[in-house]
């Protein structure tokens, strides 16, 4: 039986080439998506024609209840788990703190913090050798603005990944003698279409030159660096912010 992988927000962007990659790479996929069923639907098309077996989950991890109804649904369907990426994320348009509303932040927080550590909740309950688990890996989508701070664009979300940073390092530690590695991967500018619904469409273009190697990169390019810390050739590293950022 080949492992399972749940990938939160696949249906586009990073989280659907991390899919198509992991298929390649021997992984059944749990694909999670909130709007976009058709694209989530066609994306199972795809990892089936490349002998994934696949469950597609609408699931908004800002809310637990949904969470906790998708794990119920992996557990009905494959009844076993054992990876989870964290990249289920959202900005929100430009904007300075001094305008950010309650319900603005609520929604970023929510989206991008609880609902990384509510879907490790989970995952852990199913993966940990403490609980009778076989163990697993987490992957968690950080992002540069973490460290660069994100200031008059958006401070919140930058807010949101740093929190994501000291979740990695905090996780890893308790879960590393219970068979299971936790890590990050910390993006730079990738071309996605984040950077449209944060009213940016021309982003990753526009952006190129604040990068050190003048190009945004590309999904599959940051699908890469976490199939490599899913896999066992990995088995070392547990807390790392892997940066893949070209050099920002
Ligand atoms: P994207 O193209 O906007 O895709 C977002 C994905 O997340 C979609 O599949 C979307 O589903 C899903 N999603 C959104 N809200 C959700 C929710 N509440 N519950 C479940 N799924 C939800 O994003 P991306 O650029 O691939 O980014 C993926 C991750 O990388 C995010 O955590 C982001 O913060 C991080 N990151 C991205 C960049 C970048 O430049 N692109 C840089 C640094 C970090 P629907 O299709 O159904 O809406």
């Amino acid at each position: 039986m080949k492992p399972v992988l749940l990938i939160t927000g696949a249906s586009r962007g990073i989280g659907a080439a991390t899919a198509i990659l992991s298929a390649k790479a021997g992984w059944d996929i749990v694909v999670n998506y909130t709007q976009n069923k058709a694209a989530a639907q066609t994306l199972c098309k795809q990892l089936e024609a490349l002998g994934a077996k696949t469950l597609c989950v609408q699931a908004d991890v800002g809310v637990e209840s949904q969470i906790l109804s998708m794990f119920a649904q992996i557990d009905a369907h494959f009844g076993t788990l054992n990876g989870l990426v964290n990249n289920a994320g959202v900005v929100d348009m430009t904007s300075n703190v001094v305008d950010m509303s309650w319900e603005r932040l609520d929604r970023m927080m929510r989206i991008n913090i609880l609902g990384t550590i509510a879907c490790s909740r989970e995952a852990i309950k199913r993966m940990s050798t403490e609980r009778g688990g076989k163990g697993g890996s987490i992957i968690n989508l950080s992002s540069v603005a973490a460290k660069l701070g994100g200031a008059a664009n958006y401070v919140d979300y930058a807010a949101s990944k740093g929190a994501i940073d000291s979740f990695t390092t905090g996780l890893s530690r308790e879960l590393a003698t219970q068979g299971i590695r936790v890590n990050a991967v910390r993006p730079g500018i990738i071309d996605t279409e984040i950077h449209a619904s944060g009213g940016q469409p021309n982003r990753a273009k526009d952006s190129a030159g604040l990068v050190p190697m003048q190009r945004a990169g590309t999904a599959e390019e940051v699908g890469k660096a976490i199939v490599w810390l899913l896999s066992s050739d990995a088995s070392y590293t547990t807390g790392a912010v892997l940066d893949v950022s070209g050099g920002r």
